[in-house]
């Protein structure tokens, strides 16, 4: 395995020549940590499969440079890249064996028969194909053959990186759950640098340490789950992960204070030097806004409608144009429609122009 650095990496189907606004991949700068299990997260189209592509080699890169453990392997295939690759669909031989299956990417390098038996004898008991590994695939479900290819992705123990592209979307839903947590298992106990394509945050969530999250070309956040959730570094990436997604609402805001509809809301820290001429907003999850009864002082809105979702209600709220998602206490009923919102300070924070800023 290896650490990966992307230096200045972008990428443009129209060439280099192309605007700057239009490239598929933005210029981005980052380091994938050796051993690491990401997710690269965002919705279609907003580069995910061409930032992994260029890793692997399959694009080259219009601009910039990758580099394992500070080589720079730009100008290799994908074939001198030694990297393991699982795609959305199973990429397995139906003649052979599910056991020759596993062994082929090994055998294919050389390995001598001992360390391929004793490494399709791991992989099988990791993924629960034991059983199978005399049995010609092509009699195998569609599940069972995706196993198979996430793990002649997982055999080879000598690979910079295994990159996954939507892995578990062939996978029957209750399948899905189980494979999600065996891959995070599995990364603990194969020790790989590991990144995973997807555009659901619960797979993302669930399989990465280090989230990075992607909007419109442009890696616009990378961290921890936990990081994502707290501070989140540009709106999108509030809004796009966690359900509901976090609240954006336009605001004024001067000092400790932001302004909304006339009334205050209280900041936990001072902004004096918001960017002249930026729109700004403030961003605040559902989590940490509360419906309570109107009263002097509080913001007042319009309640829409409240989702029980068993351990937690939100209620859906109106306030100007805007709408908002608010928790909704156990006993709160609203029976003229409106309710108070009560914001917890330490989680509003202020956005200039989509951009986190840190106030004082
Ligand atoms: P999805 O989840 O739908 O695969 P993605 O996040 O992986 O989406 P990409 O496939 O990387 O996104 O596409 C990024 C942008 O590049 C999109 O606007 C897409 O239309 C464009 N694009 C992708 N492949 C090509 C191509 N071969 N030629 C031209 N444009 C392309």
């Amino acid at each position: 395995m290896a650490r990966i650095d992307l230096v200045d990496l972008a990428h443009s189907y129209g060439g280099n020549g192309a605007a700057p606004e239009s490239f598929a991949l933005k210029p981005v700068t980052m380091t994938w940590r050796q051993g690491g299990a990401y997710a690269l997260l965002g919705p279609s189209g907003c580069g995910k499969t061409t930032l992994l592509n260029v890793i692997s080699g399959i694009i080259t890169p219009s601009r910039g440079k990758i580099m394992f453990d500070g080589v720079d392997i730009t100008p290799l295939s994908t074939q001198k890249r030694n990297i393991a690759q699982v795609f959305q669909f199973p990429v397995i031989y139906d003649t052979m064996t599910v056991g020759q299956n596993l062994a082929f990417p090994l055998k294919n390098r050389g390995v001598p028969k001992a360390e391929i038996d004793r490494r399709v004898a791991e992989i099988g008991r990791l993924l629960d194909l034991e059983p199978y590994l005399n049995r010609k695939a092509t009699r195998l479900t569609a599940d069972a053959k995706q196993k198979i290819s996430l793990g002649r992705g997982l055999v080879r123990s000598d690979v910079a990186a295994v990159l996954f592209d939507e892995p578990l979307t062939v996978i029957d839903p209750e399948l899905k759950w189980q494979l999600r947590s065996k891959l995070k298992a599995l990364h603990r106990e194969l020790d790989l640098t590991m990144i995973y394509v997807t555009h659901d945050q619960t797979e993302a969530l669930t399989f990465a340490d280090t989230v990075v999250v992607m909007h419109d070309g442009r890696v616009v956040q990378s961290g921890t789950p936990a990081e994502l959730f707290d501070k989140p570094a540009h709106t999108f990436v509030g809004y796009f992960i966690g359900s509901p997604g976090m609240n954006i609402l336009p605001a004024e805001v001067r000092g400790r204070e932001a302004r909304l509809d006339g009334h205050v809301i209280a900041l936990n820290r001072s902004y004096d030097n918001l960017p002249a001429g930026a729109k700004i907003e403030i961003g605040v999850r559902p989590e940490f806004v509360e419906v309570v009864t109107p009263a002097p002082g509080l913001l007042t809105a319009k309640i829409e409608r409240i989702d029980d979702l068993g351990r937690i209600r939100f209620a859906r709220a109106r306030l100007g144009d805007a709408k908002l998602a608010a928790r909704a206490p156990g006993g709160f009923t609203s029976p003229d429609g409106t309710a108070g919102l009560k914001f917890d300070p330490s989680h509003v924070h202020v956005y200039a122009d989509s951009l986190l800023v840190e106030g004082a």
